[in-house]
């Protein structure tokens, strides 16, 4: 993780329409150059939960993800979660793995992580910004998300990319 400057924080007013809220750092810089996953602190300064500790910033890269949802992807994922062992068991890692990550930057006294985790897949936008921000390995459905994401940039220019 880095900072956020000045000139992430001009970059974050300009793809999100509004001055970012809670970032902690920049958790993966997009090919973009956009600081396109920041984490973000689990309260905000007047003390509202914000759960979403991975959060997707690069309005091209979001775009992207909204066109992969709306072909049915999440409901795809959910139903194999209900079949297969492992990866129910990977997913379930993987919301664990979100927790204690949340959990470093503070409490909110609740297991409830994000984007459905730890059974169903409600959100691939908090998928596609866990598994960039925490790189291949962790969330097995946000690494195959990012995998198929290249067709839904619709030309222009792709920026997912795990290591
Ligand atoms: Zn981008």
């Amino acid at each position: 993780m880095t900072a956020l400057d000045a000139a992430d924080r001009d970059l974050l007013i300009r793809e999100l329409g509004r001055p970012p809220r809670g970032v902690v750092g920049v958790a993966y810089r997009c090919d973009h150059g956009v600081p396109a996953v920041v984490r973000t602190a689990p309260r905000l300064e007047d003390g509202t939960p914000f759960p979403t500790t991975y959060y997707l910033c690069c309005s091209v890269l979001a775009a992207a993800v909204s066109r992969m949802e709306s072909e049915g992807l999440m409901r795809e994922m959910t139903e194999r979660l209900e079949h297969d062992e492992d990866l129910a068991r990977a997913y379930r890692a993987a919301h664990e793995a979100y927790l204690a990550d949340r959990l470093e930057l503070g409490d909110l006294g609740t297991r409830v992580s994000a984007g459905g985790m730890p059974d169903r897949v409600k959100c691939l936008h908090v998928l596609v910004a866990h598994s960039l921000g925490v790189g291949r390995g962790v969330n097995p459905l946000g690494d195959e998300a990012v995998d198929r994401l290249d067709e839904y940039f619709r030309g222009a220019k792709s920026c997912a990319r795990l290591a």
